[in-house]
């Protein structure tokens, strides 16, 4: 199977070369060139089995032979094997036809972690087969870089730097950050907000010179790998609540419309999904943009779902490449517009169709904190503010006889402040999580200055630093 850029001017490639690439280099994102299927027998053949040999099912379907079976297979146990559940990603019942999914048991207690506990093996995995090395740097506002570092440590192949704005985190997630105790993976605290961290990367990435040498790479949410990964739990939660003969419905807290965009990759590969819930805090362009058609920019309004706080949604332009009738002529013209004036119009077919595909729905920051005091005042669950923004919507959209399953993409510990302002109470981590505690603090302080930072990535990174000889027992 080979994978196009949704604009069009970008050779195609195999799938390991997707995964190390990212973006492609005409500033599209990586789709397989066709939708692969299941048969509703199949799908049916995934219920009750474990969510490892459903991931393994899925997953081939698009690594397509490029990765023996078996490996592929050890891999994702391997990935999957960190998560404290037994069930990886368990349904929790909260009424009648009501349910979560809680994607949160892994080892940062975020749901990027079922992406990027695999996508750094995988990853690995294609750079010691060609004997190579690359060097991640990234910028976190808290959740992505404590996931990323924790996935990526026993990396052979990767150097990980993230940068994070320093006071401006939680303690919770930087410690997170600060405790994975590994050599090749480093939190740096900069001197400045998350927008300076972001920029810093975005530079470096401009910088020839710098990132041949370090041969940089990013992990942000347009990574093929990272969908893909995401696509697995649709078809579980929905096959353990009767699916292919009963039709679900699943609601999506949405940022950069990945996690949503992969239940519309179950649905093309023949999982039937009645609603596809699109939720949003009160930076609510994508609702905007479904029911108008006119996608414009704002500003970004900081609410307390921080990994909801985002105006361009990097995914949305897979799915107007799908929406178009993968017109990638027509993606150009669209974000050439966007960059240029900061908005776009829809044609009518497109609009038409995100409009059939999907629901939308957007929460204020009071129904948020009154949704996670609702919840427990009739069940005694504790929900995280992301989680609630979700059920908020889901409520406006369940329908009497089909499931409606809600993605929870947080444990409430990891935003106490919110489920204290909302119920009075703070949230504890599991005990397994609060291990971190003990641990020593290990960061680096840097000022908000590019060249200082690229400073420290070449002396730390083997590559930086001239230690690129790989070892051919596979030692680092
Ligand atoms: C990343 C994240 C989201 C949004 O997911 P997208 O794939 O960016 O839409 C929602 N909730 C939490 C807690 C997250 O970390």
């Amino acid at each position: 199977m080979k994978y196009i850029s949704t604009r069009g001017k970008a050779p195609a490639l195999t799938f390991s070369e997707a995964l190390l690439a990212g973006l492609a280099p005409d500033g599209g994102l990586y789709v397989p060139e066709t939708w692969p299927s299941f048969t509703p027998g199949e799908i049916a053949g995934f219920k009750g089995r474990p969510y490892a040999d459903v991931a393994f099912e899925v997953m081939a379907k698009f690594v397509d032979g490029e990765i023996a079976d078996d490996i592929l297979r050890a891999m994702i146990d391997d990935a999957y094997g960190t998560f404290h559940h037994p069930a990886t990603v368990p349904l929790v019942q909260l009424g009648p036809n009501n349910w979560l999914l809680e994607l949160f048991h892994g080892p940062t207690l975020a749901f990027k972690d079922v992406a990027m506990q695999i996508l750094a093996r995988l990853m690995d995995h294609v750079l010691t087969e060609t004997g190579k090395r690359l060097t991640i740097v990234g910028a976190t506002s808290g959740d992505t870089g404590g996931a990323a570092l924790e996935a990526f440590k026993s990396c052979d192949g990767i150097d990980t730097f993230f940068m994070y704005p320093h006071g401006k985190v939680s303690d919770f997630q930087r410690r997170q950050m600060t405790t994975v105790g590994a050599p090749n993976c480093h939190a740096i605290a900069v001197d400045g907000s998350f927008d300076d961290c972001q920029s810093m990367v975005k530079s470096m990435f401009a910088h020839e010179a710098f990132r041949e040498r370090v041969q940089l790479s990013a992990v942000n949410s347009i990574n093929w790998g990272r969908i893909m990964a995401q696509v697995v739990y649709y078809f579980t939660a929905a096959t353990a609540l009767g699916a292919p003969s009963q039709k679900v419905c699943f609601t999506v807290p949405t940022g950069n419309f990945g996690d949503i965009y992969a239940g519309f990759v179950a649905r093309q590969m023949g999982l039937r999904i009645d609603q596809l819930v699109i939720a949003t805090n009160e930076n609510d362009i994508l609702t905007r943009t479904r029911a108008t058609g006119v996608h414009k920019l704002g500003k970004v309004r900081p609410t307390i779902t921080p990994s909801m706080d985002i105006q361009i949604s990097s995914n949305f332009e897979r799915l107007l490449f799908e929406a178009s009738a993968r017109d990638a002529d027509l993606v150009v013209a669209l974000m050439r517009d966007l960059r240029k004036g900061g908005s776009y119009t829809l044609p009518e077919a497109v609009q038409s169709f995100i409009a059939d595909n999907f629901e939308a729905g957007a929460a204020s920051e009071a129904e948020t904190l009154a949704e996670i005091g609702r919840l427990y005042r009739e069940t005694g669950y504790l929900c995280d503010p992301h989680t609630a923004v979700a059920l908020h919507v889901a409520r406006q959209h369940a329908k009497p006889n089909v499931p409606m399953i809600t993605l929870s993409t947080a444990h409430p510990a990891k935003f106490p402040d919110a489920v204290r302002d909302a119920i009075g109470k703070t949230p504890h981590p599991p005990e397994w999580a609060d291990i971190a505690k003990d641990r020593a603090e290990t960061v680096t302080r840097l000022e908000n200055n590019q060249r200082d930072v690229e400073k420290f990535v070449l002396a730390e990174s083997r590559l930086g630093s001239g230690q690129n000889v790989r070892d051919p027992e596979g030692n680092p």
